[in-house]
């Protein structure tokens, strides 16, 4: 069991919904060493209920979210944000002030949750990304006023679970957090698209650009976390040798303006998220 989910260790960890982020989330939970008889899950539909418990034959499943509520400490409630009010109204008759309520969705805010689910509970809002899915997620987590550190502490656990989790302290950063992370995957997958067409332009097989773009990205951000004290302008400055082949490239993004229009990106991301809310 990681130092991590050491914290979770006495507690209950119930999902409502069980689509593609709960399960990716109790996944992970459960290779972090989290028993999976302290999971709980709720869906309406038996399919996904079936094929987690054929994976993890000791999670306790149930087509009751109430059910999953009543047992657990921490209640994450991945699903749509279209369908959050109407899952959460089966707690109408429930004292959910001593549970910490998760949300995964997008948009929803701690305003909405606490008045869904009451104004003394808990809520912590999270900004996951797909990459989650695959153990390399990037969550930007906020929290109201309730919750409590061992709260903050074992919501950390769970996202760093299935990658990394990070707090802001204002809730309207985490439209921020969706600019740069949540929707970033595909920033990254555009860029990455790019390279591969003009790698085939220049005469690579296609699985061979694939190849190199992929690893080059994955080598550039291990790069960047690897040397944490070192500014990433100065990891470019480090390979970039004036007059060379890779000066030759970055001269001709900025004279494009990458920067500009990178910024302009995810500003329009923001706009479009607090449109959302
Ligand atoms: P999903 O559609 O795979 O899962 C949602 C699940 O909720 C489904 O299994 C559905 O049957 C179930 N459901 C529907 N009504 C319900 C109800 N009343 N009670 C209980 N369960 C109910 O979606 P997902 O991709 O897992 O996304 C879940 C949330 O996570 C969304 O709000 C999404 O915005 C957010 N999110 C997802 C990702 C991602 O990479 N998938 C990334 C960031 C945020």
């Amino acid at each position: 069991m990681t130092d991590s989910i050491e914290l979770l260790s006495k507690a209950k960890v119930g999902f409502i919904g069980a689509g593609n982020m709960a399960a990716s989330i109790l996944g992970g939970l459960i290779q972090s060493g989290l028993p999976a008889e302290s999971i709980y899950v709720s869906n309406p539909s038996a399919g996904k209920l079936d094929a987690l418990k054929e994976k993890y034959p000791n999670l306790n499943i149930t087509h009751d979210n109430a059910e999953v509520a009543s047992n657990v400490e921490y209640l994450l409630l991945s699903v749509k944000p279209h369908i959050m009010s109407s899952a959460c109204a089966d707690f109408k008759d429930m004292d959910l002030s001593q549970k910490c309520a998760i949300s995964v969705a997008a948009g929803v805010t701690c305003e909405t949750l606490n008045t869904i689910l009451g104004a003394d509970v808990p809520v912590v809002r999270s900004m996951p990304n797909t990459p989650s899915l695959i153990g390399y997620g990037a969550t930007g987590l906020y929290a109201n006023d309730q919750v409590t550190e061992q709260q903050r502490e074992a919501t950390s656990a769970i996202f760093d679970a299935v990658g990394i989790s990070v707090w802001v302290e204002e809730e309207n950063l985490i439209d921020s957090v969706t600019a740069v992370s949540g929707s970033g995957p595909a920033h990254y997958f555009l860029f990455m698209e790019s390279v591969v067409q003009t790698g085939i332009e220049l005469g690579l097989p296609e699985a061979t650009a694939r190849e190199l773009a992929a690893q080059t990205a994955l080598g550039a951000a291990a790069m960047v976390q690897q040397n944490d004290d070192m500014d990433i302008g100065q990891l470019r400055r480090n390979v970039t040798s004036p007059g060379g082949t890779t000066a030759a490239a970055l001269d001709t993004l900025n004279e494009h303006k990458l920067p500009d229009i990178v910024k302009k990106a995810l500003e329009a991301s923001v706009k479009r998220a607090k449109e959302l809310a």
